[in-house]
């Protein structure tokens, strides 16, 4: 089954792609996928967290950010000072990639009008990038500074930081992180 486009999905609402993204075989990674995670959060989120690809706790139970990358993002969320119902997370890509490898470019693509349209409904003010392969995926080549944002379209606020999981192995990044953070904290207060 093909993806359906961007506007497609978005006339289709939340149920709607989430429905399509668990019907979806458009790429390998349905092959080996236990559970497709979708998104955690807010409907009506200030910023959207996109991260990578699910890990093999996301796989067990469908929830994105649910292991120890996740807690992370949850201390992240905390020292930001947003509320549940001021953010959403959200994956460019939906199943596992086999033994975490890097999602492929063509996995990436076959996912994109998902993680188009879940933006487009989302709507944020904020769009935080978590790492580089969210980069890749949602950015089409362009390239951040880490914690430099920059306004795209006259629409949300991109910013990159670390992904949660670089932090558990490279502890100095927590405090770089931080600095990231408490740098641009006028885009969501
Ligand atoms: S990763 Fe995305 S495009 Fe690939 S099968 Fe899963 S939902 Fe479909």
């Amino acid at each position: 089954m093909a993806v359906r486009s961007v506007n497609e999905l978005v006339k289709m609402g939340f149920e709607g792609i989430e429905k399509e993204i668990l019907e979806c075989t458009d790429c390998q990674l349905h092959e080996t996928v236990t559970n497709k995670v979708i998104s955690k959060g807010s409907r009506n989120p200030q910023v959207v967290f996109i991260g990578e690809a699910p890990g093999r706790k996301e796989d067990e139970t469908g929830v994105p950010f649910c292991g120890r990358a996740g807690k992370n993002l949850d201390d992240i969320i905390e020292y930001m000072g947003l509320s549940d119902y001021g953010y959403a997370v959200i994956n460019a890509v939906k199943c596992r990639p086999p033994d975490n490898r890097n999602p492929l470019k063509s996995e990436i693509k076959a996912c994109k009008p998902f993680l188009e349209a879940q933006i487009e409904l989302l709507d944020p003010e904020v769009i935080i990038l978590l790492g580089n392969t969210a980069e890749k995926a949602f950015c089409d080549g362009k390239k951040l500074e880490w914690g430099v944002p920059e306004y795209v379209d006259g629409k949300y606020t991109l910013l990159k930081i670390y992904h949660p999981a670089a932090l558990i192995y490279q502890r100095s990044r927590i405090g770089e992180q931080k600095d990231l953070i408490d740098s641009n904290r006028h885009l969501w207060k």
